[in-house]
C-alpha cells in the first residue's frame, strides 16, 4: 500500500529564519488539527541554505515533517565550485531530492545524462529522487502529452534495477500549469499518472509499478486539491510550489490529500 505524500517545493524562497517560522507554523497547524501523519507524508524542500535550520527544528521538536533538496551534484566531492553532493544532503537528514524540475531544465544545462547521474547519486546516498516530467503547451496541442511524459520517465529510469526503480517518485508537472494558475483537470492528472504507472509495470514489473509514488504538480491550491484527487487511482499526492510557502494554505492541502 503506497502512502500518500504532499511535498512543498519552496524554490528560491524563504531564508533560514523564514523557513524555521514556516515549518513551526505548519507543525502547529497540523497538531492543532490532530493530523494523522500515518495517513499522509508531509515534506518540504527548502533552498540549500535553509535545510540545516529546518533539520535542527525537526530534530529538536521530533516533528514528523520530512525534508529534502531541490537538486544535487552528480559528483561526490572535489573541485566543483558551488555544487552540493548527495552525501552532504543525506548527512543533513534529507530524504528526497528533486531531479529534472522544468525550471532547472530551462535555466541550467541539466540534460538527460546529468539527470540519470543525479538519480544514481541520490539513490546511492539512500535518499529518494522525485523525478519531474511533463509536457509544454506545444506537446499538449499536438496531443502527444502522455507519450512525452512517459518518454521522459523512460529516458531517465531505463537502466535502473528493479529495486532502484521502486524507490523513485515521479511528479507529473505539465509545464503550462506551473505557476500559471492553469491547473490540470483531475482526469488529465489521473491519465498521466496511470500512463506513468503502466510504464513502470511494462519496463520493470507489476511490483515496481505498485510501489512507485506518482504526484501531480502545477498550480495546486487548497481550492483545487480535493477535486484533483477525486479520480486519483494512480496519483499519490502533490508537489506544491507557490501554495507551499503559506503554512495555512499548505496545511489545508495536506489535510485534503
Ligand atoms: P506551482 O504550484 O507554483 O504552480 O509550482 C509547481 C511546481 O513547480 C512544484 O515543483
Amino acid at each position: 500500500m503506497r502512502k500518500p505524500i504532499v511535498v512543498g517545493n519552496w524554490k528560491m524562497n524563504l531564508d533560514h529564519l523564514e523557513a524555521t517560522y514556516c515549518v513551526q507554523k505548519l507543525a502547529w497547524l497540523l497538531r492543532d488539527a490532530r493530523f494523522d501523519y500515518d495517513s499522509c507524508e508531509v515534506v518540504v524542500l527548502p533552498p540549500f541554505t535553509s535545510i540545516r535550520s529546518v533539520g535542527v527544528l525537526v530534530d529538536a521538536d521530533k516533528l514528523k515533517i520530512g525534508y529534502g533538496a531541490q537538486t544535487v551534484s552528480v559528483t561526490t566531492q572535489g573541485a566543483f565550485t558551488g555544487d552540493v553532493s548527495a552525501d552532504m544532503l543525506a548527512a543533513l537528514g534529507c530524504k528526497y531530492v528533486i531531479v529534472g524540475h522544468s525550471e532547472r531544465r530551462k535555466y541550467h544545462p541539466e540534460d538527460d545524462a546529468t539527470l540519470v547521474d543525479q538519480v544514481r547519486a541520490i539513490l546511492a546516498a539512500d535518499m529518494q529522487p522525485i523525478l519531474c516530467v511533463g509536457e509544454s503547451y506545444d506537446e499538449r496541442k499536438k496531443g502527444i502529452e502522455l507519450e512525452y511524459a512517459v518518454g521522459q520517465v523512460n529516458d531517465i529510469t531505463r537502466d535502473l534495477s528493479e529495486d532502484e526503480a521502486s524507490r523513485m517518485l515521479v511528479a507529473y508537472e505539465p509545464v503550462w500549469a506551473i505557476g500559471t494558475g492553469m491547473v490540470a483537470t483531475s482526469r488529465t492528472a489521473q491519465d498521466a499518472a496511470h500512463a506513468i504507472r503502466r510504464h513502470f509495470a511494462d519496463a520493470f514489473s507489476q511490483a515496481v509499478a505498485e510501489r512507485v509514488r506518482i504526484l501531480y504538480g502545477g498550480s495546486v491550491t487548497s481550492k483545487n486539491a480535493s477535486q484533483l484527487m477525486s479520480e486519483a487511482h494512480d496519483m499519490d499526492g502533490f508537489l506544491v510550489g507557490g501554495a507551499s510557502l503559506d503554512p495555512e494554505e499548505f496545511d489545508k492541502i495536506v489535510r485534503l490529500t
